[in-house]
């Protein structure tokens, strides 16, 4: 039981980051960027873009991958990634928008990359607190490399 709150307690930190982020991003609109959600970033080789993610991100996005929320509904666990497109973009839309990751808040191809790598910092600062709290190893993991090893492939 004890775990179970530590976790819920980690998922609320993770929410209150992304909410930051999301403040930060909407306060600074001129240098974030003005992203027409189409997709294409989300393959990285394609796109020549990274992403890299931390544990308490992973985490929080398998926490909040329940069926009903989701499509398709029966997609409710970490996915891998065999490609170099991210495995939750499908038909060119981010399917987990709503709990995608702190670089996928960030970037946006047409903002000021000083801001997001400013931004970037403080959000990681912020997600390796979230780790020593909780005593979870900090990582800092590209996102094929995380998904695979979180689904176990
Ligand atoms: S950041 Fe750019 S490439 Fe990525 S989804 Fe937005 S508009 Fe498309
Ligand atoms: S989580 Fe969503 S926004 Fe982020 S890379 Fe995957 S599909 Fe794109």
């Amino acid at each position: 039981m004890a775990r179970c709150r530590a976790d819920n307690r980690l998922i609320e930190k993770v929410a209150e980051i992304y909410d930051w982020l999301d403040v930060q991003v909407r306060r600074c609109s001129e240098l974030a960027g003005a992203c027409k959600s189409c997709g294409n970033c989300c393959d990285f080789d394609g796109f020549d873009h990274h992403l890299f993610v931390t544990p308490p991100e992973l985490m929080y996005l398998t926490a909040n991958l329940g069926g009903e929320k989701i499509n398709p509904p029966h997609v409710w666990r970490i996915k891998p990634m065999p490609t170099s497109r991210c495995p939750y973009n499908v038909g060119g839309k981010c399917r987990v928008y709503e709990y995608r990751f702190a670089g996928c808040r960030i970037f946006c191809c047409n903002g000021d990359a000083d801001f997001q790598s400013r931004l970037s910092e403080s959000a990681l600062k912020k997600l390796k607190s979230v780790c020593t709290e909780f005593q979870i190893p900090y990582r800092y993991t590209d996102l094929a490399s995380a998904l695979n090893s979180f689904a176990g492939v």
